[in-house]
């Protein structure tokens, strides 16, 4: 017997279940198919940052001569596991192409945009009687070790106050002054006011319990093993679970969504790109505002009684192994620039990795398929997915409704590389 269900949505992360809240209260019928829990993937533990302030897409000028200095060093931020794989090396061509200033200029007001209309959405979810998630706006500090360091994180808050988000800089007394819970060991810093922040695994979880409350069908164990299609219509998706059959469906399969593609006959060229938190119980000595260790690209994130370390992004395809040498650079980032605090020596909670899922120009994918008519696309969100969550939503309910959506999504088509 197959599953009818109006709506299918694959992966039940934040886009996913974002996606499915806003469908839901369309009054749409969804049923969500997820292979493992909900929120086991990227949304589980990462930095939980809402962040204006990331309106730079990931593929900038300097990127790559920044990368390929830093790959001789394991402990470096960012790190591609040398190998010969024709995707990775397809998908930095493109990343190449878009790593210039005429790619950022335009991407910028986009991102910032999204970011902008989330925030008011996470606002407007923090509302909800039955959702609590942690959800604080307080800004983010980026904290600065270099003068050069610095001199770029100035440079790139005037790029921010030109697409007018807002900045201040600040002088390690100033530091100080705003966040004096921390001793820091910096020469300056820039204060992003309009960044938030979350409980990520918490947001996801409620929300996805919220809707199913509202009669959502939430299948967690249920993997997609790939589709049978007629004409440009997709029919059936077959899963662990048995076959559905929906009027439209939704891939937000994070950094398995190229795969799971594959068998649409789709190529999006998403690069899975890893990334490491520690989540300790709060320690006596705890900021109260996000920071961010800029060089080391280290994120610190109070969460209720715990506080959280993230960051590295090493491309190493779908390998979720732990490298206990990349965990250490976080641990050694952290005593570097917070020297009250000793990660190594707090009561440790957890230690996750996650994949972000890339693109080549760091714009998300996001947009209805020119090839399946009943087919809608939302991933590719890198390092900002969780604070696109649910502007992500509101747009893939928009698109499936066949609603004008309310932010012009040309230049987040899905096909763009084809
Ligand atoms: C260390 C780290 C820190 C980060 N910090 C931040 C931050 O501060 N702020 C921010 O905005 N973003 C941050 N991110 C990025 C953010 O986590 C991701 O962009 C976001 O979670 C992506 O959401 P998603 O729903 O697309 O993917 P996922 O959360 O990965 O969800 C995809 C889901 O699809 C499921 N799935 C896969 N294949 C199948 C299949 N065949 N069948 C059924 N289900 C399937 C997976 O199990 C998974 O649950 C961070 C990421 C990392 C790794």
């Amino acid at each position: 017997m197959k599953h009818q269900s109006e709506i299918l949505i694959i992966g039940g992360g934040v886009v996913g279940i974002s996606s499915a809240y806003y469908l839901t209260e369309q009054g749409r019928q969804v049923t969500v198919v997820e292979k493992g829990e909900v929120c086991s993937g990227s949304s589980y533990g990462n930095a939980g940052l809402l962040v204006p302030s990331h309106s730079v897409p990931l593929a900038a000028p300097g990127v790559i001569q920044k990368g390929l200095r830093w790959m001789m060093n394991p402990e470096s931020p960012f790190y591609i596991k040398p190998r010969l794989d024709r995707e990775l090396l397809k998908w930095l061509w493109k990343f190449r192409g878009a790593c210039n200033e005429r790619h950022v200029r335009k991407s910028m007001p986009i991102l910032r945009d999204l970011a902008l209309a989330s925030l008011q959405l996470f606002e407007e979810l923090a509302t909800l009687d039955d959702l609590e998630f942690g959800f604080e706006k307080r800004g983010l500090l980026m904290i600065f070790k270099t003068e050069k360091g610095l001199k770029g994180g100035v440079e790139e808050a005037h790029l921010m106050e030109e697409v007018g988000i807002q900045t201040q800089v600040l002088s390690p007394t100033d530091i100080h002054q705003l966040e004096p819970n921390v001793r820091a060991n910096v020469v300056g810093g820039v204060f992003y006011p309009q960044d938030a922040h979350l409980i990520p695994a918490r947001f996801v979880g409620q929300l996805a319990q919220h809707i199913e409350k509202k009669g959502a069908d939430i299948r967690p164990g249920t993997e997609v093993l790939g589709f049978e299609t007629l004409g440009n219509q997709v029919k059936t998706v077959r899963t662990t679970r048995g076959d559905f059959v929906a009027s439209e469906v939704v891939l937000a399969g994070g950094s398995w969504s190229a795969g799971i593609a594959q068998d649409l006959q789709l190529e999006l060229p998403i690069q899975p790109a890893k990334g490491y938190s520690i989540t300790v119980k709060r320690p006596e000595k705890c900021p109260v505002i996000p920071l961010s260790l800029a060089e080391a690209k280290v994120a610190v994130t109070p969460m209720g009684e715990t506080l959280r370390f993230a960051g590295t992004l090493e491309l190493a395809g779908l390998d979720l192994s732990i490298n206990r040498r990349r965990v250490r650079a976080i641990e050694n980032a952290v005593s570097d620039y917070l020297p009250d605090i000793d990660v190594e020596h707090l009561e440790l909670i957890e230690i996750w990795r996650g994949l972000r899922p890339c693109t080549p120009d760091g714009l998300p994918f996001l947009g209805r398929s020119s090839r399946y008519d009943n087919l809608t696309i939302a991933t590719g969100h890198a390092m900002i997915g969780v604070s696109l969550g649910p502007i992500t939503g509101q747009l893939v309910s928009q698109l499936v409704m066949h609603e004008k959506p309310g932010i012009d999504l040309s230049a987040l088509n899905p096909e763009r590389f084809s």
